[in-house]
């Protein structure tokens, strides 16, 4: 005998599944990167410094798709996004000065890590095929970065990071978004600290602030 209860609940489910699977890119439903966004997700590398003079490679602009779909990832759990994404990464990975020296992803608040149960930064290089060394931990408990303007972001991080050995090993420090880059400032000073030599750093994405494009009030207010 056929419930029609229970086939209703079964359709509510299959529709909730597939309202869930919607493109990061532009919504449209069933998958969670369309080919057309996919297609935007193309590495445009640029190179950027850190207040502390830190080169940066950075894969994409965080704008569009790659904004979304970072959002997606970092706050709404949709690790499958870090495939593409790491791919996007993998870019500015490939080159010779990083495939001589171990990625460092910059620490992820236990705060963060308990509300999503991974470490974005970490799972990004292992989609670009590396394995990330994880030898930074945080020690102290940081504000909120967002709204802050670069001095106030470098002084909340200052002296949050110790490296969790020593080592003269040469190093890459990486983070997902760079803003002011503050936090990556933060992460080559204490690895320099503990004795090792660092390159440079790398991220997947740069807000505009950081690029120093105007039009976003929020990152012209403060500096
Ligand atoms: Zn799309």
């Amino acid at each position: 005998m056929l419930d029609t209860s229970r086939l209703r609940s079964l359709g509510d489910e299959l529709l909730a599944f597939a309202l869930a699977a919607s493109c990061a890119g532009c919504d449209r439903g069933g998958t969670l990167l369309c080919t057309s966004c996919r297609g935007q997700m193309r590495p445009k590398p640029l190179v950027l410094r850190t207040p502390g003079g830190l080169r940066v490679e950075v894969a994409l602009p965080f704008t569009g798709v790659a904004a979304r779909s970072i959002r997606r990832l970092k706050g709404e759990g949709e690790t499958l996004l870090a495939r593409p994404l790491g791919e996007a990464l993998s870019g500015v990975l490939a080159t010779e000065v990083v495939s001589a020296a171990l990625i460092v992803p910059v620490p992820t608040s236990r705060t963060a890590y308990r509300r999503r149960g991974y470490r974005v930064p970490d799972l990004l290089v292992r989609q670009a095929g590396l394995r990330p060394q994880r030898l930074l931990r945080t020690i102290s408990q940081r504000s909120d970065q967002r709204g802050l303007g670069i001095q106030d972001r470098a002084a909340n991080v200052f002296e949050s990071m110790r490296a969790t050995r020593g080592g003269s090993e040469r190093v890459i420090v990486m983070d997902d978004v760079i803003t002011t880059g503050a936090t990556l400032d933060e992460a080559a000073r204490a690895l320099r600290v503990a004795g090792y030599d660092v390159l440079c750093g790398v991220a997947l994405a740069a807000t505009p602030r950081h690029r120093g494009l105007i039009g976003d009030s929020s990152a012209t207010r403060r500096i």
